[in-house]
């Protein structure tokens, strides 16, 4: 038995729930699947090579200091409504442990004290760059950074339409 899957406009309680649900019933069996399990291995690399090219660049420093130092994140409240519960799956596929609680009423209900929780994030949250650091950074370094973000995106994607056709397949939704 699946819970209804939830819509993009659910509110994000309602879909981690429905993401806690699936990995409850169907994590040990997705975790057997050799393709699924390929590419949430391949996802994990991708997502440590961008990060890595971010601290690399001096982006992550200036983002750390912005978040805890200046009040200046640009996680803000509302931006979790970007995710739908498959992606939240991913997450927890991946080991990620999901907040029951916003941390703070004006804060991503996905972030935490030290930052974001997640591993396999939206497109949005991989990609964003203010103007402080556009204006900062050579477009070069910009550029490299974004050859490897577009390796996670893809990766990301082909690991949604994964689990979708598995899961769908499975429970004959
Ligand atoms: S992208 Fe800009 S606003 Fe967001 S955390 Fe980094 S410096 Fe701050
Ligand atoms: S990066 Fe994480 S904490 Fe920030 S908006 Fe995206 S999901 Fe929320």
């Amino acid at each position: 038995m699946i819970l209804k899957q939830t819509s993009l406009s659910s509110p994000i309680e309602d879909k981690i729930a429905w993401a806690q649900h699936c990995y409850k019933e169907f994590g040990d069996d997705l975790l057997k699947e050799k393709k699924l399990v390929d590419l949430l291995a391949h996802l994990k690399a991708a997502v440590v090579a961008s990060r890595r090219e971010m601290a690399l660049t001096g982006i992550e420093e200036i983002c750390r200091r912005c978040d805890r130092e200046e009040g200046g994140s640009c996680c803000g409240a509302g931006l979790e409504n970007r995710y739908d519960g498959w992606l939240l799956l991913i997450n927890l596929l991946l080991g990620v442990k999901l907040p029951k609680t916003r941390q703070q009423t004006d804060s991503c209900f996905l972030s935490g004290k030290s930052g974001c929780l997640l591993m396999a994030r939206h497109v949005i949250c991989i990609n964003y760059l203010c103007k402080k650091i556009t204006n900062l950074f050579e477009p070069r370094t910009i550029m490299k950074m974004r050859e490897k973000e577009s390796e996670e995106v893809n990766t990301l994607f082909m690991l949604h339409e994964r689990i979708k056709t598995v899961l769908r397949k499975w429970t004959n939704a």
